[in-house]
């Protein structure tokens, strides 16, 4: 017998014959002894009709009232599949974040789970029933309901599964696991049997979106094992899980890409001390996340600084870092919005050199320009021209041996 939490997205629960199905699933697993604490997603498209609503009386939704709307989405969820395990002859309780005593901080439509009692749950458990919480809601210490950002339940999920001591947590979803890369620009993608929080951390902050990062990061703290896998077959998934030696001796598990963002380069800025933080004070400030940034040795006392950030910031932090152009008396602002960011991501690149050169080689090889350059432990980022992006991906995939035979 084991302790199981599931987490089913928005189109696994997208209709009511799709929320039976769940519930079937579900009752299977029960059957075979195991206590089910069930985390739904509103069904699909919902979340966006309520945040619209929301737009619709207000062109700025305060805060708090688009929280307490946009929750209602996994409300409603919870309660069908309530009423559907009922109709299958089973028991179950719904339980919104509240109830469940998810607590969060007070941060409105980002809020962060802070900690979760499981009295409620526990009692549940062991009176027989199957429990359905809701996702993506919590409670914060004044009584107020807080969403966790879109894509929230599967950490809503992955917290439970800590809290609870789970023994696994599965994240059900519509593609059958995490792929080497994204399968629409690369048919020869494959699905990753496992992989290690770090490239799941990785993957997911480069635009994979299949899991919501808070939640790898949760089950990297928490040691939760993530199992990803599809709703619809019956076939393993991706394995989420602590790095171990094994994954070493693969040099590059996977491929990314980013569209999302644009670049901006300040020419002739004077090279003295306080200028960088000068320039990225307001950026920070203003919550912008800058990502690459590269600087030039300078030349007769004057330098070029590059750096990216995301496509909807872009044109705000063009505007800032104009006006503070002018002031330090930098030569001008160039923006550039056309560009993508290619990654090769894997533990293994730890005991391996020469991951960076292949991978400059092998864009250098169907001429595509790299225009700025990144590295991490187990990362080399490239900017590259946006047009290139599905060249870029496909070659670096075939180059690291990756392609499905
Ligand atoms: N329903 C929420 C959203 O669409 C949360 C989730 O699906 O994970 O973002
Ligand atoms: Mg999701």
């Amino acid at each position: 017998m084991a302790l199981i939490v599931q987490k089913y997205g928005g189109t696994s629960v997208g209709s009511i014959e799709k929320i039976m199905a769940v519930a079937k699933r579900v009752v299977e697993y029960y059957e075979q002894g195991n206590e089910m604490v069930v985390v739904l997603s509103a069904m699909a498209g919902q979340t966006d009709s309520l945040i619209k609503l929301a737009y619709d009386m207000s062109d700025s939704p305060d805060p708090r009232e688009l929280d307490v709307i946009m929750s209602t989405g996994e409300q409603v969820s919870v309660g069908l599949f309530s009423m559907a395990i009922k109709s299958l002859g089973y028991d179950a309780t719904s339980l919104l974040g509240f109830q469940a005593s998810i607590n969060t901080d007070n941060l409105y439509g980002k809020s962060r789970i802070l900690d979760i009692k499981t009295d409620r749950i526990m009692k549940e458990l062991k009176d027989n029933r199957i429990v359905a919480v809701a996702g993506f809601q919590g409670i914060d210490d004044r009584g107020n309901i807080t969403t966790l950002g879109r894509g929230g339940s599967d950490t809503t999920a992955v917290a439970l599964a800590a809290a609870l001591k789970a023994d696994v947590c599965e994240i059900f979803t519509d593609v059958e696991g995490v792929y080497t890369t994204d399968p629409n620009i690369c048919p020869k993608a494959r699905k990753l049997d496992v992989m290690s929080y770090d490239e799941m951390l990785e993957m997911a902050s480069l635009g994979a979106k299949v899991l919501h990062i808070r939640s790898v990061e949760f089950a990297k703290k928490y040691n939760v094992p993530i199992h990803v896998r599809s709703t619809f077959s019956k076939e393993r998934g991706t394995m989420v899980v602590a790095e171990t030696e094994d994954m070493e001796k693969v040099v590059v598990s996977g491929v990314a890409y980013n569209k999302n963002e644009a670049r901006i380069t300040i020419r002739k800025v004077p090279d003295h001390p306080g200028i960088a933080s000068r320039i990225f004070e307001p950026i920070f400030e203003s919550g912008v996340v800058v990502d690459v940034i590269v600087q030039n040795t300078s030349e007769d006392g004057f330098t070029d600084l590059t750096f990216t950030v995301p496509k909807p910031d872009f044109h705000s932090a063009l505007k800032q870092v104009g006006v503070i152009a002018k002031e330090i008396g930098a030569e001008k602002v160039l923006g550039d919005e056309d560009i993508s960011k290619v990654s090769v991501i894997g533990v293994g690149m730890r005991s391996h050199a020469g991951v960076a050169q292949k991978m400059f080689k092998t864009l250098a090889q169907e001429n595509i320009n790299i225009m700025m350059i990144s590295t991490s432990e187990i990362k080399v980022s490239c900017v590259i021209e946006e047009k290139y992006t599905e060249l870029a991906v496909r070659v670096l995939h075939e180059a690291f041996g990756l392609d499905d035979e």
